[in-house]
């Protein structure tokens, strides 16, 4: 154990981790064994999960290979989407390279379900921020608004919960759809559960039986052992460079859900009546499998990296949202540093622990879309995956990072030693 230690240490500090930092950690380490563990048994369940869908969908070598043209009959592709039907426990899927990213996915969900004179309904309140121009609160050529689909949003009670009252009142005549964001994605209310995600579908069902309920499922794929559409969810819909991809899918999207949800989907997708007989697979089909099979363990790994961050953080004074000892249902991290020296020192740490590009400098820029300057650390295989480790910062008061991902622990935990050695380097932060 002492040689062991004393091997680590080294090897820490030749990559630039000081004394002080490694024992630090190893502290707040220490107390993390409950959650870790938490974490080991729903990676281990979800990993069951994961390998009995591809058992029983009899997944064989021939579905590893793509398609070209027309892709008719892509074996692979047609069993990888039977698949993910296992694990979602739904009736259908289309799971797509040509579902281009998240926001892709939830566009393609919305429009291929809504018709004019619908209304959608978010009784979570704001939808991430590029699904204002697909629903057209920002108005936006092509958005559901320019289509006379209308839109009602209930923001969540000061408490997070649910304000059931207005939601009763919202529902009308026309609405047809419900978009419920499970992660808190870039805002300060709390990640969604299952469980809260069940509740509010059940009364929503109870007020009007025919409601399509979407679930935006980003950030929160096997986090828990079941998913929102065992929670009465109609569609579920991610993006695979995210949990599901296990960050070596490297694009697509994925909508799994009813029968008649899907195909409307794939309709919009390819095309009425193609629907989903066409869409060549490439050469991908291989990394999709692959990646899915890794994704709980590797959605496991992200989660500890964002447990040891807040435990990290807020034993030095930190605010932290999730805070250090809550249950987690997403796997993104914030934190409050509350100086725009602390966002850029921890963006430039976790750039200088990454395996491509660690010698690049992070700087803040204008990022369109944005109303302030953004700094963005990602030393990824796959441009822009926020399943690998990453962490983005608007250069702007309360000046709070978000941080996720992380393809193994060991490598979140170095990147979180980093960004701590680059904050105490900066004088942003001090041990204590
Ligand atoms: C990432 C994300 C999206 C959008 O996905 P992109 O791949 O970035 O287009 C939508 N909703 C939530 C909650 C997300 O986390």
């Amino acid at each position: 154990m002492e040689q062991w230690m004393e091997q680590q240490t080294e090897m820490y500090k030749s990559m630039g981790i000081s004394a002080e930092v490694i024992s630090y950690g190893e502290k707040i380490l220490e107390g993390l064994k409950n959650r870790f563990e938490a974490i080991d048994r729903v990676a281990e369940y979800n990993q069951l999960k994961v390998l009995k869908a591809m058992q029983e969908a009899k997944v064989s070598e021939a579905c590893l290979l793509g398609t070209t043209g027309y892709g008719y009959n892509d074996l692979g592709r047609d069993t990888l989407e039977e698949v993910y039907a296992g694990i979602f426990r739904t009736e259908d899927a289309l799971v797509r390279p040509q579902i281009t990213c998240g926001t892709h996915a939830l566009a393609l969900a919305l429009m291929s379900n809504l018709r004019p004179g619908d209304e959608l309904l978010s009784p979570v309140g704001k939808p991430y921020d590029t699904l204002e121009e697909v629903i057209g609160i920002r108005p936006s050529r092509g958005s559901l608004a320019e289509y006379g689909i209308t839109y009602r949003q209930v923001d969540l009670l000061p408490d997070g919960g649910f304000d059931y009252e207005n939601i009763r009142r919202a529902v009308n005549g026309r609405t047809k759809l419900v978009t419920i964001q499970r992660s808190k994605g870039y805002q300060t209310r709390p990640t969604l559960s299952v469980a809260a995600i069940g509740r509010l579908i059940a009364f929503l069902k109870e007020l009007k039986p025919d409601l399509i309920c979407m679930v935006d499922n980003c950030y929160g794929e096997f986090v828990e052992t079941t998913e929102p559409s065992e929670a009465g969810a109609d569609m579920v819909v991610g993006s695979l460079i995210k949990n599901p991809g296990g960050g070596l899918a490297p694009t697509g999207g994925y909508i799994a859900g009813k029968k008649a949800c899907v195909e409307n989907a794939a309709c919009r997708l390819t095309s009425p009546g193609l629907a989903k007989e066409v869409g060549a697979s490439l050469g991908m089909t291989a990394s999709f499998y692959h990646g899915l099979f890794l994704a709980p363990t590797v959605t496991a790994s992200a989660l500890k990296g964002a447990v040891f961050a807040a435990n990290i953080y807020e034993r030095l004074g930190f605010a932290v949202i999730p805070n250090g000892s809550e249950e987690r249902h997403d796997i993104i991290q914030a934190v409050t540093f509350g100086t725009p020296e602390g966002v850029t020192a921890f963006c430039r740490g976790i750039q200088a622990a990454a395996p491509v590009d660690s010698f690049v400098t992070p700087e803040p820029w204008d990022m369109p879309g944005y109303d302030s300057k953004v700094i963005m650390a990602a030393g990824a295989f796959v441009s822009g995956s926020s399943i690998e480790l990453s962490a983005d910062g608007p250069i702007k008061p309360p000046y709070a990072v978000y941080f996720q991902g992380g393809l193994t622990w060991p490598h979140a935990k170095f990147g979180i030693l980093k960004s701590l050695q680059a904050l105490l380097d900066e004088n942003a932060a001090r041990l204590p």
